[in-house]
């Protein structure tokens, strides 16, 4: 008498009618049918039966198979009918979407148009100048002499052309160098534009630094200048607390200090309250509640005659920040050679 297998085959015929897809139902068939299935299973036990009860054992088997098999090939077709009589441009809404890769800005671009953003909000307008310059253009009309100490304050890389020693712009008497600063493009600025005028000038600079946590050597600036014939230190405290409070937050404060720079007299530094601890102490600030962020001042007279500017009759003010620092600030990031990895696992979080 052959064996009754039939609630397996009960069980898989239930399984099998309640699949949806192919993938689902290929599942069974390996569970069912596959070499190590429950059909194989009781195939290999046929060794150690007595031999008279092998036959039966064995048929009983083969009729569990055919009736599965029977079953699979069913609902196969029943899932083919499904995908063939569907209409032209069916979609399944019920398969999962794919999530569109979209690109994104860089953390740097983001917060250079952060800045440009507030500063176009408070009137300036934006001003590109070249990142190849004239050493004119980068020195000697910012009030930095050949022969003056300053100058070895800025190192710079200096443009060799084949079969010159330095390579010199057409029609000028300088040599060509990659900007160590944006402050170059205000001459350019004021030259393109009679006063008064509020500019600012985004872009990279160049400075032959070896590369390290906190230093690169190319890495972004941005520049202002407002010049009119009545401006005044107050009205660059007040642009500035405008854009420090916009930029870090409405309660952030600022503290002028002091400074040297050749393109402007008087010059300060300036520090704001630190946005995280606000003015506590804390890692970021070095336990002193303050972060030095940009560098600013009244206009030399010497730059504004550079700009082809009357310093008799106009006055101007000049700042200037690096994107790098605010953005490392902003994003809490504690090396700048992240930003130029290209790593899309850095990059992603901004
Ligand atoms: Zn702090």
């Amino acid at each position: 008498m052959p064996i009754d297998y039939s609630h397996i085959a009960d069980e898989a015929k239930l399984q099998i009618e309640a699949v949806a897809d192919k993938a689902a139902l290929e599942e069974l068939r390996i569970k069912y049918l596959g070499r190590k299935g429950v059909v194989a299973e009781f195939m290999a036990r046929i060794p150690t039966l007595p031999a008279d009860e092998r036959k039966a054992y064995g048929s009983g088997l083969n009729d569990l198979k055919n009736k599965i098999g029977v079953c699979l090939a069913a609902k196969e077709a029943q899932l083919a009918a499904i995908v063939s009589s569907a209409p032209d441009g069916y979609i399944d809404v019920t398969l999962p979407g794919k999530k569109p890769l979209l690109g994104r800005f860089h953390p740097l671009t983001q917060v250079e148009s952060e800045i440009c953003d507030i500063f176009r909000r408070l009137g300036f307008k934006i001003f590109d100048g070249p990142e190849v310059e004239t050493e004119y253009h980068n020195f000697e009309a910012l009030n930095i002499p050949l022969e003056h100490p300053s100058r070895d304050a800025f190192d710079t890389f200096y443009i060799k052309l084949a079969g010159e020693p330095v390579s010199r712009l057409a029609g000028s008497t300088g040599k060509l160098l990659l900007r160590s600063h944006t402050s170059p493009a205000q001459i350019r600025a004021m030259k393109a534009a009679k006063p008064p005028v509020a500019i600012i000038m985004p872009g990279r600079v160049y400075r032959p630094d070896s590369v390290d946590a906190s230093h690169c050597f190319m890495f972004h600036q941005v520049e202002g200048i407002a010049v009119d014939a009545k401006i005044r230190f107050s009205d660059l405290k007040g642009i500035l607390i405008a854009f420090a409070q916009e930029m870090f937050g409405q309660k952030t404060k600022l503290r002028f200090r002091p400074s040297f720079f050749p393109f402007t007299e008087p010059s300060a530094e300036v520090d704001i309250s630190c946005f995280l601890c606000r003015g506590q102490g804390c890692s970021v600030c070095k336990k002193s509640g303050w972060i030095e962020v940009l560098g600013c001042g009244m206009m030399h007279p010497h730059v504004l005659k550079s700009g082809g500017y009357d310093p008799k009759k106009w006055r101007g003010f000049a700042f200037g920040m690096g994107v790098e620092r605010i953005a490392m600030l902003k994003f809490g990031i504690n090396d700048i050679r992240l930003f130029f990895e290209n790593d899309l696992r850095f990059l992603e979080q901004f």
